[in-house]
């Protein structure tokens, strides 16, 4: 009965830092987001207790008729957001997800093609550390040189030559929109699977403001926790049947073992959320936000990987300051501004350093950001910029301090999780 301050005061003090942290910091990682208390109660409950391997009515375990509740409306809600009929709501992470649709649709040494990690595409997409790169033959496509978009001529052609057995479109630094019907169309020349991984424009897929994967994908996978604003997890989405149980079978008993069912009660709070008309509002808001930031940035001197965004997320440039990914996001950070450097297309420094740094809305919005406070934090962002270009890292104190003062006026004027 005793709370968490009294029995664990170390790691009672380090969620209130965390809490400082988020309140105090302007978050534009493009990954993250705030999730609502009501997420975070139903997440912070007694389901987490709950053993309830199987699925809703097919248990292994007794006393399953209430996580049955939770489960068989999130799954519910799910196919209501995305327009589809099954729904596998039990993926712990975005990359067990995949894992699962591997699982389900493919055998080891199985060709894939995906799209390359420096040019936007995500680890689980066949990267060569990666267990997908690992246990399949993974190849990868990537972006035009001359307007950085998705190169459908080299999927097509590289499709052509490989023949994979499965086709994935989506990524974590892709800023325009996919052409899923061209995707699918380079799909069935060659009979794979098309997979869509829209674990960062789910959100804006639920919202209408980016197309459906649906009915393009035979399969499409998500998290649930960047737009869509629900908990830590991962979802698997199909309208064909026969997809549906293999991929049940695959996430479980096939990669997982007892579902979190506390994560799945949260996950059915943020899909109920998502089907409000005010999430409609907030993911509008997201891209409006995101096209103001990328728009001062680029009058403050940076470029923008594409030229702007039709998401949530934007792929900053930094060469033409001759500034590196890894000192801004420090510069950055020092100034309260918290955001991850990132290879741009094409880069010529390592991961480790890399040119550019990613930039995201979500966050920013949920806590009431619009486009007039985008503009100001790419003022700031500029401002720190020019500091470190001036100046180099020790040099760009002052500067960082003046503008962790501007983020502090800023984040008290747009509070969050009041009273906790
Ligand atoms: N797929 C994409 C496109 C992602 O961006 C991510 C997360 O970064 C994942 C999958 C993996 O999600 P998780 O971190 O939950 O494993």
């Amino acid at each position: 009965t005793r709370g968490l301050a009294e029995t664990d005061p170390e790691i009672a003090a380090a969620t209130q830092d965390e809490l400082k942290r988020q309140r105090d910091e302007i978050e534009l990682i493009a990954s993250e987001n705030i999730v609502s208390r009501a997420v975070m109660e139903a997440q912070g409950g007694v389901m987490t207790n709950k053993y309830a391997e199987g699925y809703p009515g097919r248990r292994y375990y007794g006393g399953c008729q209430f996580v049955d509740v939770a489960e068989d409306l999130a799954r519910d809600r799910a196919k209501e957001l995305f327009g589809c009929n099954y729904a596998n709501v039990q993926p712990n992470s975005g990359s067990q997800a995949n894992q699962g649709v591997f699982t389900a649709l493919l055998q080891p040494g199985d060709t894939i093609l995906g799209m390359s990690l420096d040019a936007g595409g995500h680890l689980t997409h066949g990267a060569k550390p990666n267990q997908s790169g690992k246990w399949f033959n993974a190849i990868q496509y990537g972006v035009r040189r001359d307007d950085l978009l998705l190169d459908y001529d080299q999927v097509q052609a590289l499709a052509s030559e490989h023949r994979p057995k499965m086709i994935i479109a989506g990524g974590s630094a892709i800023p325009r929109i996919i052409d899923f019907a061209r995707m699918r169309e380079i799909a069935d020349s060659v009979g794979a699977w098309l997979l869509v991984d829209m674990a960062h424009f789910a959100g804006l897929v639920a919202a209408g403001h980016y197309p459906s994967p649906f009915p393009h994908a035979h399969v499409a996978t998500t998290t649930t926790h960047k737009t869509l604003r629900g908990p830590r997890g991962g979802m698997i989405l199909t309208d064909d049947a026969e997809i549906a149980k293999k991929v049940n079978s695959a996430i479980f008993p096939g990669i997982q073992g007892g579902p979190l069912m506390h994560v799945i009660a949260a996950k059915a709070v943020a899909f109920g959320e998502a089907l409000r008309p005010g999430f409609k509002e907030y993911q509008a808001q997201v891209i409006a936000n995101a096209q103001a930031l990328a728009d001062q940035l680029m009058k403050g001197g940076l470029d923008i990987v594409t030229g702007g965004t039709d998401t949530h997320l934007m792929l900053v440039d930094l060469r033409p300051k001759g500034v590196k990914g890894n000192e801004t996001e420090a510069a950055l950070g020092r100034a309260h501004i918290t955001c991850n450097k990132n290879g741009i297309p094409f880069d010529d420094e390592k991961p480790t350093v890399t040119s550019g740094i990613r930039l995201g809305t979500p966050a920013g919005t949920t806590r009431g950001f619009a486009e007039a406070e985008f503009r100001t934090v790419a003022d700031l962002i500029v401002e720190v910029v020019d500091g470190l270009a001036a100046n180099g890292a020790d040099g760009n104190a002052d500067v960082e301090a003046r503008v962790r003062a501007k983020v502090a006026d800023l984040t008290a004027r747009f509070p969050i999780y009041p009273g906790l």
